[in-house]
């Protein structure tokens, strides 16, 4: 069946009838599938290429399961169904806490793996679409003491780049302006509340210029908060 978008899966089992109904039952569905033995060839291909999803047999002939996705998992997370021969919970656990998705134990129809494949991919899906992506109001850079915000990189005074960093640690907690003073002034002593808030204004201002919506909330009487997502970049 040939339809587009299709999603491609690799496959890594060495029981060739195992491996030809899998496909099978996969294909019926519209999905691509390439079909390995070797969890080398496997590692290979993916460095190479994007899959949607791997299902992985525990027992292969030149390496185990559990250690292939340990491997995999050091630069991909592509969702993964283990296929285990065995129905110990050991194994069950080893493969989830280790970074599998999902297990199938042998033996099993294939078209009760296509149900979990689907359910998985939609479950990723679903992950995707709430997550902001790149669409982050704010991108934090720390080792650069840089702030972006919608794209653009503030100009920010050391005071404001505090704050800021301050509040969009903790969104939504609402800060007073003395534990503000706390944590950004380096002489909290020689500080006093309207600091603060002349701070802020003048970071508002510079919020303003590139979106209309502020972000930073005022709470009459206790303090200030933001509303807003930020990605923290480490290095
Ligand atoms: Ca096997």
């Amino acid at each position: 069946m040939e339809t587009l978008n299709a999603q491609y899966i690799l496959l890594l089992e060495d029981e060739s009838t195992i491996a030809d109904n899998v496909v099978y039952a996969l294909e019926t569905e519209g999905f691509k599938v390439t079909w390995l033995m070797l969890g080398q060839e496997a590692l290979a291909v993916l460095q190479q290429r994007d899959f949607a999803l791997v299902i992985l047999d525990v027992g292969l002939p030149d390496c185990s399961g559990f250690e292939l996705c340990k491997t995999i998992r050091k630069f991909s997370d592509v969702p993964i169904i283990f296929l285990t021969a065995r129905a110990e919970e050991i194994d069950r656990i080893i493969g989830l806490e280790i970074g599998g998705d999902d297990y199938v134990t042998k033996p099993f129809s294939p078209r009760e793996l296509c149900a979990r494949v689907k359910v998985i991919l939609k479950r990723v899906s679903k992950q995707a679409s709430e997550l902001p992506g790149t669409e982050f109001d704010f991108v934090l850079e720390a080792a650069k003491t840089r702030i972006s915000y919608h794209g653009q990189i503030l100009n920010l005074t050391r005071y404001e780049y505090l704050l800021l960093t301050t509040l969009l640690e903790k969104p939504q907690q609402v800060f007073s302006r003395e534990r503000l003073i706390e944590l950004v002034w380096i002489d909290p002593d020689a500080s006093f509340d309207r600091a603060v808030d002349t701070h802020i204004k003048t970071l508002r201002a510079k919020l303003r210029q590139i979106a209309s919506q502020d972000p930073i909330k005022t709470h009459r009487g206790f303090g200030y908060s933001i509303e807003a997502t930020c990605r923290q970049v480490l290095a």
